[in-house]
């Protein structure tokens, strides 16, 4: 058995994170809901990764059609040539989002889903003729990746000030967040007119000048923020009526995580582009889809031939073994029915998390689906009480959760069951009890 790496290890490789080196926490192994440590102990998973392993750990219909590709086709280059399982792969994606969204552009990761969604929107524009619109609109809190155009639109300032100048012309849309509202099933009753903020922007630039909005429809990374309802579809509306492109970075609301394969199907609002990655291979194998609207897709298929200045992919765009590992993923979302597991304990869900906010030391608890986020009160050291909690729930209580600052973030496989939500909940519960 492997030993956890003492903290002077030389040989460790390089994180930016000295709270982890310092203290290392270290995975070995995992299986349907659990990882197993180094020693020995069961940690439960209710992150679902890194808001990823949607259809829980060790996979064997996955593993074996991985293995099965590598044998039988390892690589092959796309663009010019291809592979009959890109196809067969965004054939099966693109029943799944909303009607007129019937292509896909494959890539590796979250980070490359959003930059290609945004080159493709730019892009777009200059096909059509476009080419004065270059001002992209992202939102407070909003994450999208680590990527030079994902920490441009993104909004979280921490993520992007040491990095320069970055993309030119980014407005960031105010955090659309109502406290103390009205809630149903974690989303706020009121606050839809917070989207009249964009209308603002636009006359300020004018709209001939800006090319898109990317928002994520729950903001995840940020802190797990719920937008108020109606919000996003008067988003849709302001952006169908000035021309401008709507982006919805699905990376973690895709595939089942708050019911539906899609947020869009969710809210029923049909966006210009959808990124994703994450739970498209279950996290297995590194891969992302950009959805793409038909009009997106016609307007580079029969525009202006000098015009297309969209050069963009990658190596590893639609890899055989992503697209095996994607295909297996989908058959068992699509045979356990687990898109619909986030209605059907969503409410489970929601009324045990709710059950934390007995601790003066919790500010906030926000969910939706199966996501789910737990605020405290800051401490003297900002982002100190989410970190402990977070270190007495993996070392004592046996449970992963995630931090952003002071806030926990919660988004279990969706083969969770309710005592694994219990268990959850009992491991923060005691975990709070011990440390306040
Ligand atoms: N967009 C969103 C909404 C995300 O949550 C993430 C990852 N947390 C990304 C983009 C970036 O994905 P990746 O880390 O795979 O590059």
């Amino acid at each position: 058995m492997m030993s956890a790496p003492s903290m002077d290890s030389f040989w460790m490789p390089f994180t930016a994170n000295r709270q982890f080196k310092a203290n290392p926490r270290m995975f070995e192994s995992a299986e349907g809901m659990y990882y197993k440590t180094p020693d020995g102990r069961s940690v439960l998973d209710s992150t679902a990764g890194l808001w990823c392993v949607n259809a829980g750990h060790g996979r064997t219909q996955i593993s074996e059609a991985v293995s099965r590709q590598i044998q039988n086709l390892d690589f092959a280059p796309t663009f010019q040539l291809c592979h009959p399982m890109a196809f067969e792969l965004a054939e099966r994606l693109t029943k799944l989002s909303p009607a007129g969204m019937d292509h896909v552009f494959f890539c590796n990761s979250g980070s490359e889903s959003v930059d290609t969604a945004l080159k493709i929107a730019l892009a777009y524009h200059r096909v059509k003729g476009d080419a004065g619109r270059t001002r992209l609109i992202g939102r407070e809190k909003g994450y999208h990746g680590t990527g030079f155009g994902g920490i441009s639109v993104g909004g979280l300032v921490n993520n992007r000030r040491a990095f320069g100048s970055l993309l030119n012309g980014v407005d960031h849309l105010k955090h659309a967040w109502t406290p103390g509202t009205e809630f149903t099933k974690g989303q706020p009753e009121v606050g839809a007119n917070l989207a009249d903020e964009l209308e603002g922007i636009i006359a300020l630039h004018g709209a001939e000048t800006i090319a898109a909005v990317i928002v994520e429809p729950i903001a995840g990374s940020g802190g797990v923020w719920v937008p108020p309802k109606g919000y996003l579809q008067r988003l849709r509306d302001i952006t169908r009526k000035h021309g401008i492109l709507l982006i919805f970075d699905e990376v973690i609301t895709g595939y089942g995580r708050i019911g539906g394969a899609f947020a869009s199907n969710h809210f029923d609002i049909t966006p210009d582009l959808i990124t994703s990655a994450k739970g498209l291979t279950n996290g297995a194998i590194p891969m992302g889809a950009v959805f793409v609207s038909n009009e997106i897709h016609d307007a580079f298929m029969t525009g202006p031939e000098e015009a297309i200045e969209l050069f963009h992919g990658y190596t590893y765009s639609a890899h055989p073994v992503a697209c095996a590992a994607a295909l297996a993923t989908l058959d068992i979302y699509e045979k356990e029915n687990l898109f619909n597991k986030a209605y059907e304990l969503g409410e489970y869900w929601q009324e045990q998390l709710h059950s934390l906010k007995e601790f003066d030391v919790v500010k906030d608890i926000r969910n939706y689906g199966l996501v789910g986020g737990i605020e405290f009160h800051s401490g003297d050291k900002p982002g100190q009480r989410g970190y402990d909690v977070f270190e007495h729930c993996f070392w004592k209580g046996n449970v992963m959760v995630r931090y952003t600052m002071d806030i926990l973030a919660m988004s279990p496989p969706l083969i969770v069951e309710k005592e694994h939500i219990d268990e959850a909940i009992t491991a923060l519960r005691n975990g709070i009890k011990a440390l306040y």
